[in-house]
């Protein structure tokens, strides 16, 4: 059996019904025939029945032992960093999604957790900034928004001979494409707000963790500190992933025609896109996923802030938001949303320059997508022509 009628058919008929979709059980609490005596089920903080349901699926999904549900994921970020003590130390990828960056650095920080930021598609880089103290390499690829890849097994020698955990945020790739438990993780997150859910409806974090063990350690904190996923929101982000295969697979496809389309348009300098050839990290994409994802960035020849704004509010598909994996395209301007609170020249040096737009490329008709594009850039050039002749 293939593995996406393997995972569609793991999602249960109810026993008790026979309801073909997954019944969402509203309920706080759980009748007991003595104490301690129930089903399985005594408080909807600890377990709830369809959140359980979403947490085997989100294990299958990912390969793992053990999948945890939270009402974010940035909450899910949370419950691993958890995992550690103070005076511990992470090692991070330096382009880290900003959330996970205040966390660490604003709210960590004054528990005594350090952390070092290091470029991680140099995978000697990581192994230097590697000491006793660290604990937890943290890993994000393609990174948001230059789409930098790092060699996740690589990445795993390095964490298994330093003894300490290694995470991958899999968000941008999805499961779908890259599997990092397969090629040694400990734990997989997933801010499944983006493409596991898929329809920009709904907040939700998942965990998953190779080890029944590590799996247990988690689910303590998810119950001990409480952000666990409702049910209602547990219910949309099964049924988001009944079709995550499909969709990632068109959203592959039309990121890959526009990203061909950009890098032969005369406004644009840069596109960064693991899919195109020249890209750096192309190689290693290649190699540890099926895809190149639905994110593509790029900048103008003219790298000016003005120039990004209004091509970003010059669409008509791509509506301008933050967030990403959405069935519509989305565009955002990083450097005056996203990475706002970046001091400049540090934003520069991190490759996200005063001009770089980031596309979430949608699953509408590719056509039409790129005639999108195609006037946004036509009303710059028409501005720049009539600024000329004045
Ligand atoms: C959005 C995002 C997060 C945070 O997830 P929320 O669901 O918004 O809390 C973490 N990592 C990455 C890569 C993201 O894109």
């Amino acid at each position: 059996m293939s593995t996406i009628t393997q995972l569609i058919h793991s999602i249960p008929v109810d026993p008790q019904t026979g309801a073909i979709a997954v019944p969402i059980y509203q309920t706080s609490t759980f009748v007991q025939e003595a104490p301690g005596v129930n089903k399985g089920y005594d408080y909807a903080r600890t377990n709830n029945p369809t959140r359980e349901t979403l947490e085997k699926i989100a294990a299958q999904l990912e390969g793992g032992a053990t999948g945890i549900a939270f009402s974010s994921g940035l909450a899910a970020i949370d419950a691993i960093v958890k995992l550690l003590q103070s005076g511990d130390e992470i090692v991070a990828v330096d382009d880290i999604y900003g959330g996970a960056f205040r966390l660490f650095n604003k709210v960590y920080d004054k528990f005594g957790i350090k952390v070092t930021y290091v470029d991680t598609s140099d995978v000697q880089a990581v192994f230097n900034a590697i000491t006793p103290a660290t604990k937890l390499i943290w890993l994000e690829t393609p990174t948001n928004p230059t789409l930098k890849i790092s060699d996740i097994a690589a990445i795993a020698k390095i964490a298994a001979a330093s003894k300490c955990l290694f995470c991958v945020d899999n968000t941008f790739a999805s499961p779908v494409l890259q599997q990092p438990l397969a090629l040694g993780a400990d734990i997989v997150i997933h801010s499944a707000t983006k493409y596991l859910g898929g329809h920009s409806d709904l907040i939700a974090g998942l965990v998953v963790t190779r080890t029944p063990e590590l799996g247990a350690e988690i689910k303590f904190y998810q119950n001990a500190c409480g952000a666990i996923l409702s049910p209602f929101d547990s219910f949309l982000l099964i049924r988001g992933i009944e079709t995550l295969h499909l969709r990632v697979r068109q959203h592959c496809a039309n990121a890959q025609a526009i990203a061909e389309y950009l890098e032969q348009h005369p406004l644009v300098d840069k596109v960064y896109y693991p899919g195109l050839k020249n890209h750096p990290g192309h190689a290693i994409a290649k190699q540890q996923s099926k895809g190149f994802g639905g994110i593509v960035s790029f900048t103008f020849k003219d790298d000016t802030e003005a120039t990004a704004l209004s091509f970003v509010t010059g669409t008509q598909y791509f509506k301008l938001a933050e967030s990403l994996g959405g069935v519509k395209s989305l565009l955002c301007h990083p450097a005056s949303m996203t990475h706002k609170s970046i001091p400049d020249e540090k934003r520069r040096a991190a490759g996200v320059a005063d001009s770089l737009v980031r596309l979430s490329v949608g699953l509408e008709e590719p056509a039409d997508l790129l005639s999108d594009l195609d006037l946004a850039f036509y009303k710059i050039q028409q501005a720049a022509g009539s600024v000329l002749s004045l």
